[in-house]
């Protein structure tokens, strides 16, 4: 697929080497792959393992655990590559990197020896359980309890909507629950280092979805699920404080994978604009659709600028929480519309499960929805702006 991308001009050489890495692996390796793995809703395991191999799943970690030690834009890079031709894939990435942040942010050495290692050299996947059934956008509000028995954790509730649960090669879910009452009356919150196999941990149901479809999600319990005191991770109640601290990092990721879908959406209009033709002219003559596309690539090229000015902000070691917030807001909303007016590009095609723009159409409403809704980021952006 051709691309009409522009790199911001000051952008360097090795950005540029690393997007053309990531783009001639999905081009070559997951694009043949995509609509079968959308068809059986299934988790991409060999692509999981050469993106592994190839560095790109742990590339903004230490290398002391096997990370690549390299920068966020880069991983930012990864993803939007990634995402412009398979966001479902590309997520198996970005919710191993939640896990990955945190872990690496408060994990015990002992800890990143065991569950940080496996899932940056991919012999495992990590997950991330904070939503539950009465509580998403409300995260404070969550019901599973963890309870001190003088020796281990034992923890009971149920987890749901949770990326990359359920593989074959499930590793460590850091889940959250609360493990007390604050003075102030709220719920304290702690997380927890959950390896998959752990006795009265299980999983639910795969969720049907019409979005992410080679991303595997599922329903998780925790009955009388008793885990060593070692596996807390970081401080008892920092729980909330862990995930609000490393959320902004998802939000430009999954801002990232929106960006992806921008671009891809963009590249395969303007193929198909050229390709097709009505009334005996190619439909890249008739204004209105030309319309369509100068709109995609503006959108693109804003997005791309907020998301990395995000990224850059959060390797240079300054706040960036806004930033984040707003780049994942703006790129998730149009991503949803470059999908949409793709699709309408396409005409009848469209629809055809076998058409990528049909199948972004499904991916771009998720991120529209995950690490914190279009109202939640504009909650806390109008926070900011009214302190
Ligand atoms: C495919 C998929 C994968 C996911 N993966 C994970 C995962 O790996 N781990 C995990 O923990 N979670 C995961 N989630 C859950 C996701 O984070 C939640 O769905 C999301 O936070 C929204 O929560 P909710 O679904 O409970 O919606 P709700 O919080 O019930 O919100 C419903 C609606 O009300 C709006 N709303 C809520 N509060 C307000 C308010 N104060 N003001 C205005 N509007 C408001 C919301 O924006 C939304 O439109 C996933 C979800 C999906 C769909």
């Amino acid at each position: 697929m051709m691309t009409s991308l522009k790199q911001p001009h000051w952008l360097g050489e090795q950005h540029a080497m690393i997007r053309e890495a990531v783009r001639r692996f999905a081009e070559k390796e997951i694009a043949p792959q995509s609509e079968t793995l959308w068809e059986q809703e299934a988790f991409p395991y060999t692509l999981w393992r050469q993106a592994c191999e190839l560095g790109f799943t742990g590339l903004p970690y230490p290398e002391q655990f096997g990370g690549g030690g390299g920068d966020w834009l880069s991983f930012v890079i990864v993803l939007e590559e990634l995402a412009r031709v398979d966001c479902a894939v590309a997520n198996a990435l970005m919710a191993n990197a939640t896990v990955a942040s945190l872990l690496t942010n408060y994990g015990t050495s002992a800890q990143k020896e065991r569950f940080l290692k496996p899932i940056l050299d991919g012999t495992q996947i990590g997950a991330i359980g904070l939503s539950e059934p009465d509580a998403g956008s409300d995260a404070a509000n969550i019901a599973t309890r963890a309870r001190f028995d003088g020796e281990r954790w034992v923890i009971d509730g149920a987890k749901t909507f949770i990326s990359n649960s359920g593989t074959e090669i499930g590793g460590p879910t850091v889940i959250a629950a609360v493990t007390g009452t604050r003075p102030d009356g709220r719920k304290e919150i702690s997380n927890f280092v959950v390896p998959q196999g752990t006795p009265g941990f299980s999983k639910g149901r795969k969720l049907r979805k019409i979005g992410w479809r080679a991303s595997i999600t599922h329903e998780l319990f925790f009955e009388q699920c008793a885990i060593p005191a070692d596996q807390l991770l970081g401080e008892r109640g920092a729980g909330l404080r862990q995930t609000l601290a490393q959320i902004s990092t998802g939000r430009i990721l999954i801002g990232a994978l929106a960006l992806g879908i921008l671009q891809g959406s963009l590249d395969r209009s303007i193929a198909y604009m050229k390709e097709r033709r009505a009334f005996g002219r190619p439909l890249a003559e008739f204004q209105g659709l030309q319309f369509k596309v100068a709109d995609i690539a503006t959108h693109a090229h804003a997005a791309r600028l907020m998301l990395y000015d995000a990224a850059a902000l959060k390797d240079a070691g300054a706040p960036f929480d806004t930033q984040a917030s707003q780049a994942k807001l703006f790129a998730s909303e149009h991503a949803m519309t470059a999908a949409h007016q793709a699709l309408q590009i396409h005409g009848g095609y469209g629809v055809m499960a076998e058409f990528p723009v049909a199948r972004a159409f499904g991916d771009a409403k998720v991120l529209e929805i995950v690490e914190g809704t279009s109202e939640i980021q504009r909650m806390i952006i109008a926070r900011t702006l009214l302190a």
